[in-house]
């Protein structure tokens, strides 16, 4: 028995509240709360009959922390998952702590004006000492780890695939398959066609902003950075075939430098098509992704929000995705003295996703992830005070649970390595 408050109501979320209520012995009441709550009202009609799970919902501009805690002394929760943007990590965490309530989250904290002259200060310096230029880094949600602590209180950080379920794998192969891991590819396949000539298969803000940016990898204990899309291979994937992939920076490489001990080089691809970079490079080059608000007829326009309004909402892609997600982490490493290889992988098709929840597999695939994460937490089986991403906690029972909830993984232990 559990209250859960869940903040956002967009693709992720839709799949990760589809999820909770199919496991309605555990999530017994849920709140789904968002700016705007037609939405949530929609969601809770459509699953009126056929789950157990006691849905409520309600309005919330998650950036002000002081409504959250509103909403969270009214309901009572057990447990906040925050499944709205990264740009509200902060103002809940802040209302979590404030209440004595745990939270979970998918993706960490970017702020969404870049152009604060307090923000900026801290990330020129952060550039400078770390040597890697992403707007986004954990050093805002790392300075919450003595907070929560104090309080008793856990927050999880980033239970979706990637960040989450490829961390998962991270703790997995270095409890059981490895003495040693030398290095890590992650690897982000999406093999699937929406039919469009351009759309993002999650917000398209934060998805631009994370593939327009400079790439960058972890070796030898310091960050290297390349131009954006500068490095790429080509790698056959299990079920999806031939694609060629990019490094870019992501989020997981941060914590994984930190808590895979003597790792020497982390690495990130994710796999484009040739029409998304045309597209991109032609939109960068006119402007169109700056996030700098711009005069027009009278009215302030942030170029990159203008476009997401035209875009295709990602939620809206389910029924015409056809095709399979191929996603995981390729080891290197020793184990008995003897030099090891593997691949742990997931394989995800878009249109069993829509079967089952209505959505695409990349909502899909980090809705399960956020609706485990949850899970782990509510039954206590992880369970430490303090602020931690998910490599730090006992890979098993989540990795049970992903075979369980949707997401099975597999081990090809003699995987092509990416040079
Ligand atoms: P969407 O844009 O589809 O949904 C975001 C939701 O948050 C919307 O319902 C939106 O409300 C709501 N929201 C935005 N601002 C506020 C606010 N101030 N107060 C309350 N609610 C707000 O995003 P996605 O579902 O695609 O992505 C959700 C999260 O998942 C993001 O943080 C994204 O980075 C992360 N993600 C993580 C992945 C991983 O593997 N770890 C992969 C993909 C995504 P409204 O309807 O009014 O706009």
């Amino acid at each position: 028995m559990s209250k859960v408050l869940i903040i956002g109501c967009g693709g992720v979320a839709n799949v990760a509240i589809r999820k909770c209520c199919q496991c309605d012995d555990l999530f017994t009441d849920i709140c789904i709360a968002s700016r705007t709550k037609s939405k949530c009202d929609a969601v809770k009609a459509d699953l009126e009959g056929k789950t157990k799970t006691r849905i409520t919902t309600a309005q919330v501009d998650a950036d002000d922390a002081s409504q959250v805690a509103a909403l969270i002394r009214e309901y009572q929760p057990d447990l906040v998952m925050n499944i709205a943007l990264p740009y509200q990590d902060l103002a809940i965490m802040d209302a979590c702590l404030e209440c004595g309530v745990n939270y979970l989250d998918t993706a960490n904290y970017e702020p969404e004006d870049l152009s604060d002259p307090a923000w900026r200060a801290q990330y020129e310096k952060r550039c400078k000492e770390e040597g890697f230029s992403a707007y986004f880094d954990y050093s805002y949600q790392w300075a919450y780890k003595e907070k929560f602590e104090k309080a008793g209180l856990t927050a999880l950080l980033g239970t979706g695939f990637d960040p989450g379920v490829t961390q998962a794998y991270c703790a997995y192969a270095q409890k059981h398959l490895f003495d040693e891991i030398d290095t890590i590819d992650i690897l982000d396949c999406n093999g699937g066609d929406h039919g469009y000539p351009f759309a993002t298969n999650f917000n398209p803000e934060v998805n631009l902003r994370e593939v327009s940016a400079p790439g960058s990898y972890w070796e030898n204990g310091h960050w290297v950075e390349i131009p954006a899309m500068s490095i790429k291979r080509e790698y056959d994937f299990d079920q999806v075939g031939h694609k060629d992939m990019y490094l870019l920076h992501h989020e997981e490489i941060e914590s994984l430098a930190k808590n895979i001990p003597g790792v020497k080089r982390i690495r990130f691809f994710m796999t484009f098509g040739q029409s998304y970079l045309t597209h991109m490079k032609c939109l960068e080059n006119v402007g169109m992704l700056s996030t700098e608000p711009v005069e027009f007829e009278g009215h302030k326009i942030v170029p990159i929000q203008f476009l997401k309004a035209l875009l295709p909402d990602p939620a809206s892609l389910g029924p015409r995705t056809v095709g399979k997600t191929n996603i995981g982490c390729i080891f290197t490493g020793k184990k008995d003295g003897k030099e090891k290889t593997a691949y742990i992988y997931n394989v995800c098709d878009h249109q069993e996703c829509y079967k089952e929840v209505g959505s695409q597999a990349i909502s899909y695939t980090t809705g399960v992830p956020a609706m485990v994460g949850a899970m782990m937490l509510l039954t206590g089986k992880w369970n430490k005070p303090g602020v931690y991403t998910v490599e730090e906690f006992d890979p098993d029972p989540y990795m049970d649970a992903l075979n369980k909830w949707g997401l099975p993984w597999q081990i090809d232990e003699n995987p092509a390595l990416v040079d």
